[in-house]
């Protein structure tokens, strides 16, 4: 990965007092080469690497930080300048409703994405309706309305022709008073004038607020090809990118951004329908950079868990604390969430042993987890270090388990502290915010 290269260059400026002009051109070409294995395009690599240069020649060497953490700042600095700076901040129409066009490749995953923001927006309080122009199979309004379902949005549809619903369906919000309307189009597998002339008629005859290139961030290099031919017809007003769960180390989200020069505004993480929010630029510079995702996903968990609760947990791991009481609540909280090793799986720092031992926690398995520390005093739950064997015995007996169960969830609890401790894991959840490396 990116910060794999640039440890390298980390290790070998290390020590130094102050970075020598061949020390930064060094660095640079690493940074270089690096760049480009993350598929970031040429011409992007080029105005990044010019970016970093400008930033470690002007300017003076910080205090706090080494040579080696400098550069790597000011890649991340860099980074996120190119992704955008900060997140899209929506307006809204009025008179509502606000108009969105999904447009991009089959298989881009507008569909699903259709449904994802439907469920964003009822999240942000609004009122949206889903509205299916994809008529090229029947299959399509049909998936999208069953997602309209589960994301408990309205769905409309009729079997004319695409301009036609997508016009009737932006009348529909009004006569209903949905004050969001999202229109989910057609898609070729690859650019062809048939699609562009139909997603231009829709756009015309809709009059989008908002137009957005749906685009697979696993296509890599493909993808700037895609969004320029899109962006001449359309006029996007920005990108969602989808699949970064994938392999996709990113590279093509900050190609795509810097060619077409329009905002990132949403990212899709999963196949389902909460795996799904505004797109952050710092966080996605830190895991171009390879640190993970942590912070989406903390806020993610939040969004579905009380959020003093998850507050709690994310500040007592970044401070290092995390104790048998916040192990059994994010065991719960993650039982609803959907599978640990799901949400392990999307940090790269996590061991594979691991993410596999905590998939396979089941819920009579939480339960009995519960049962245990339930039965410790408030002591042994801040530190069970002062659990002896008498101690062991008696939260045995009152949670009907055995003493072995009781070491058991002990040492799982221990591991599970070790892996909090992680250094890497808290750099990729300071990410942005606190300092790097
Ligand atoms: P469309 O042809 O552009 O409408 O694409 P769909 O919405 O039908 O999505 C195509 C496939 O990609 C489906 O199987 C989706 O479940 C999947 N998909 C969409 N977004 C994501 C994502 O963010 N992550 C993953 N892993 N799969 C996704
Ligand atoms: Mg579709």
């Amino acid at each position: 990965t990116l910060s794999e290269r640039l440890e390298g260059i980390l290790g070998r400026l290390r020590g130094r007092g102050r970075l020598s002009a061949a020390d930064v051109d060094q660095a640079l070409r690493e940074i270089r080469a690096a760049l480009l294995e993350a598929d970031v395009h040429v011409r992007v690599v080029r105005s990044l690497v010019d970016g970093v240069r400008s930033q470690l020649v002007g300017e003076e060497l910080a205090r706090s930080l080494s040579p080696g953490q400098q550069v790597v700042r000011a890649v991340h600095r860099e980074l996120i300048r190119a992704l955008g700076g900060e997140s899209l901040r929506l307006t809204y129409a009025s008179p509502p409703p606000t108009v969105i066009l999904l447009a991009g490749l089959q298989g881009s995953g507008k569909t699903t994405t259709a449904a994802k923001l439907a469920r964003w927006f009822r999240q942000q309080g609004h009122q949206p309706l889903l509205v299916g122009a994809d008529l090229q199979r029947p299959a399509a309004v049909e998936q999208l309305r069953i997602l309209a379902e589960q994301a408990q949005v309205p769905f409309f549809s009729q079997p004319t022709d695409p301009v036609q619903v997508a016009r009737a369906g932006r009348q529909e919000a009004e006569r209903l008073g949905r004050d969001v309307v999202i229109v989910d189009t057609a898609g070729r597998l690859a650019i062809d004038a048939e699609l562009m002339d139909e997603v231009r008629r829709i756009s015309e005859a809709v009059d989008p607020h908002y137009t957005f290139l749906v685009v697979d961030a696993m296509t890599g290099q493909d993808a700037v090809g895609t969004a320029e031919a899109f962006h001449a017809t359309l006029t996007l007003d920005g990108l969602i990118l989808t699949k970064l769960d994938g392999d996709a180390r990113g590279g093509a989200a900050l190609s795509v951004k810097e060619v077409v020069g329009k905002p990132i505004a949403f990212a899709a993480t999963g196949e389902r329908l909460a795996d799904f929010d505004l797109f952050h630029p710092d966080r996605m510079a830190s895991r171009i950079l390879g640190m993970g995702d942590v912070l989406s996903l903390i806020e993610q968990a939040e969004r579905e868990m009380d959020r003093d609760v998850a507050l709690k947990g994310a500040t007592a791991l970044v401070e290092g604390r995390f104790t048998l009481e916040d192990f059994l609540t994010q065991l719960q909280q993650v039982k609803r969430l959907g599978s640990l090793g799901g949400l392990l799986s999307l940090l790269p720092g996590v061991p594979k042993e691991l993410k596999q031992a905590n998939a396979a926690i089941d819920d009579r398995e939480v339960a009995r987890v519960e049962a245990i520390i339930r039965s410790m005093t408030p002591a042994e739950r801040i530190d069970p270090s002062i659990i002896d064997g008498s101690r062991r015995q008696r939260i045995a007996r009152g949670s009907g388990t055995s003493t072995q169960e009781v070491n058991q969830l002990l040492r799982q609890f221990k591991e599970a502290q070790q892996l909090m401790r992680q250094p890497g894991l808290l750099a990729g959840m300071l990410g942005g915010r606190g300092k790097l490396a």
